[in-house]
């Protein structure tokens, strides 16, 4: 089956593409031939993520998934939250995480959850799946690999941050990983 992922990102498509597993074709839209950036203007996870699924299907006429993620960050109010990406800096990791860890400093309540919220959007309407990781906050980064928040994220029962994990560990129990195993568990219900 074929699945059509409302991002440009190959990572996030090969992330994706790896937890599903062979039974599935996972493309992009660059795949699609489409390369305009799609306008995510909603207010939460979930109307960001059927935007983009919205979007998709619109263009494509395929079954389209949509995601939305981001960090939620207790003493900071849910922030960065629907603006992780650009919360100081467009896409820019480092400054993204200096924003947060000044933010935080001195504060003893670290806690933080990961979200993704995916919305299917096929002929038989649309679905929602949700998937959250809790954690905690480093007061450092710490950690090379993956990507965004990961150098300063601890999830809950481990030791090290999702950048010190290797990609299958860190996709073993990731926020996306739970958010695709409901997709998973609807698909074949
Ligand atoms: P997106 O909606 O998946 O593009 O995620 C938006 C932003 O949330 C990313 O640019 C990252 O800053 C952050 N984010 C989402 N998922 C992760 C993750 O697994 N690790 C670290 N940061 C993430």
């Amino acid at each position: 089956m074929e699945i059509l992922v409302a991002t440009h990102n190959v990572h996030k498509k090969e992330e994706i593409q790896q937890i599903l597993g062979e039974r599935f074709t996972v493309m992009s839209l660059t795949d699609y031939g489409i390369h305009e950036e799609i306008v995510e203007d909603g207010e939460t996870f979930h109307e960001n993520a059927l935007i983009k699924a919205k979007y998709c299907f619109e263009k494509t006429g395929k079954a389209s998934l949509g995601d939305d993620s981001g960090l939620v960050v207790e003493a900071l109010d849910g922030r960065p939250g629907i603006y992780s990406a650009r919360y100081a800096g467009n896409h820019d990791f480092e400054k993204n995480m200096s924003k947060v860890l000044r933010e935080m400093e001195g504060e003893k309540n670290r806690k933080a959850y990961f979200i993704t919220v995916m919305c299917l959007v096929d002929d038989s309407g649309v679905h929602y799946f949700e998937g959250r990781v809790q954690g905690n906050l480093t007061a450092e980064i710490s950690g090379s690999k993956g990507f965004g928040y990961d150098p300063i994220f601890i999830p809950e029962n481990h030791a090290v941050t999702f950048a010190a994990m290797t990609a299958s560990e860190k996709n073993m129990i990731s926020h996306r990983k739970k958010a695709i195993d409901r997709f998973l568990t609807f698909l074949n219900s």
